[in-house]
């Protein structure tokens, strides 16, 4: 078994958008199978067609491909497993149920949801199993011949596992260690329902992951419960050598602790549960995504590996190629993540830092044209490059910090920031720099702050804060002759004569 080359999947039920949780697990899967050399297998598990939300799909490929998730196999990816949507697989499931029927390992059963919820109020805690199965209406009971009959006059069926009661159910997980129940808690589960002709969700995943060659399934800690079933499945199919390993990871907690993460909670505190944003075609309502929120997709990816696993020092931040090399299943933590998320603000911060300033400037350039302005790219690159540092996380942040390159200030005696430093020789000084600057060839950075520097020890004048006030209107902006220089000579002469002129009302 530990030669077989590593195959994980991911197969989400197209159900709705993808939670953030969700992503946290395909991650897993994605790191886990990179650092192994082996296969990340996409399937969509849609047998339970009640549920399905069309644009489920589409939002999930394109969530995956936006984060730098990439999957080898799979819907849309193609493969020689395939196909890999369960609605596409009704015959090889239809043959694995006869397989089951044929060896005494699974019966027929026509009992009706009425049938069944009479019995559930007649007997407390019913449970369909090896105690009450002789009491319904199945195969068991019914004979043969009748079940034929029956069938073949077109009454409703499901098909049901037999379980077996009295034995030891061993789930090896490789987060929990040995997971043992007795199978008599398990009831006999429904495997296929010919009202649809298609099998249930236990019955597909079983029968695809044997399929798809899996060895390793790393699951959401929901589906713990799960797991027993799916041992005896696999033991009733005979294949428990290729039998994966299993590894269920810790919940996803609400930002205090207490209980599930939730799209309520996201609502309440103002943060996306989804990695895009979503538009629910039945409600219409809207759903807030990462993406459009301003976050970066390795500020995502880097976030929630870290919520129920750690490299075990007190190293944060770290690049997919870091993560892929660094993961250790066997390490994730057993209990609940507490999803932070002000920590995911951060590492938005910390990303925004690393990025290159030409991938992030069109972002600004959004808001700029929404406000009315068209500023040539380089210049939204340069005032990106110079303002990010500011207190930020996301680049929307700048706007409100960044107008004055774009706008011309709007004075204000009573702003705090003027009356403090328009003195009563600012009218002076700013007009005697405002001279030094026009006899300028070169408006470059260094040549302004050699001559203004030189000028300023001269005199003892100390020009910069008046001279912020001409050129922003507050106490606001970066360097001053970053900003001179990014503004250009012409610009910020006008802006000190508009100040002068200004101030001498
Ligand atoms: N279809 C299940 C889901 O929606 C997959 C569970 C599993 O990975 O076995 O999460």
């Amino acid at each position: 078994m530990s030669e077989r080359k590593v195959r994980v999947r991911f197969a989400p039920s197209p159900t709705g958008p993808l939670h953030i949780g969700g992503v946290r697990t395909a991650l897993y899967n994605y790191l886990f199978a990179r650092q192994h050399g082996g296969d990340f297998v996409f399937r969509i598990e849609d047998t339970d067609s009640t549920r399905f939300v069309p644009g489920a799909e589409d939002y999930i490929i394109e969530s995956f491909k936006w984060l730098g998730i990439d999957f080898d196999e799979g819907v849309s990816f193609g493969g020689e497993h395939g196909p890999y949507r369960q609605s596409e697989r009704r015959d090889i499931y239809r043959q694995y149920v006869r397989q089951l029927l044929d060896a005494g390992k699974a019966y027929i059963a026509f009992d009706t949801p009425e049938e069944l919820t009479a019995k559930r109020e007649a007997v407390q805690n019913f449970q369909y199993d090896a105690h009450t199965r002789l009491e319904m209406r199945n195969s068991l009971t019914l004979g043969e011949e009748e079940t034929r009959r029956l069938v073949e006059a077109g009454e409703k069926y499901v098909v049901r596992f037999l379980v077996e009661p009295g034995e030891e159910v061993h789930v090896n997980d490789i987060i929990r260690g040995d997971v043992c129940i007795m199978s008599d808690i398990l009831d006999d589960k429904v495997l296929y329902k010919s009202a649809d002709d298609l099998p249930t969700y236990h019955l597909a995943n079983i029968v695809d992951d044997h399929l798809m060659e899996i060895t390793h399934v790393i699951r959401g800690e929901e589906w713990l419960p799960s797991a027993p079933l799916h041992v005896l499945l696999y033991r009733a199919f005979g294949w428990e050598d290729t039998m994966p390993a299993f590894a269920h990871l810790p919940l996803l907690l609400k930002p205090d602790g207490k209980g599930k993460l939730s799209k309520r909670d996201g609502d309440r505190l103002g943060f996306p549960v989804f990695p895009l944003e979503w538009h629910d075609p039945k409600s219409g309502d809207v759903s807030s995504g990462y993406r459009e929120s301003g976050y970066l997709p390795e500020a995502v990816i880097n976030f929630l590996a870290l919520l129920g696993w750690n490299p075990g020092n007190d190293e944060e931040l770290l690049s997919m190629e870091q993560l892929i090399e660094l993961f250790d299943l066997a390490k994730c933590s057993k209990s609940g993540a507490k999803f932070d998320y002000v920590k995911g603000q951060w590492f938005n911060r910390e990303y925004i830092l690393k990025a290159d300033n030409a991938r992030l400037a069109p972002t600004l350039d959004a808001i700029l044209r929404e406000e009315g302005i068209e500023a040539p790219i380089e210049k939204v690159e340069a005032v990106v490059g110079m303002m990010k540092m500011k207190k930020i996380n996301f680049i929307k942040e700048l706007w409100p910090l960044c107008d004055f390159f774009f706008l011309a200030p709007k004075f204000d005696k009573e702003d705090k920031f003027t009356r403090k430093n328009w003195k009563d020789t600012a009218a002076a000084d700013m007009k005697a720099l405002r001279d030094l600057l026009a006899s300028l060839d070169d408006f470059s950075i260094e040549s302004q702050k050699a001559a203004v520097d030189a000028w300023a020890a001269e005199s003892g004048v100390k020009p910069w804060n008046p001279w912020r006030v001409c050129l922003v209107g507050t106490g606001k902006g970066p360097d001053m002759y970053e900003l001179a220089a990014f503004l250009g000579k012409e610009e910020t002469l006008r802006r000190m004569d508009d100040a002068l002129a200004f101030f001498a009302e």
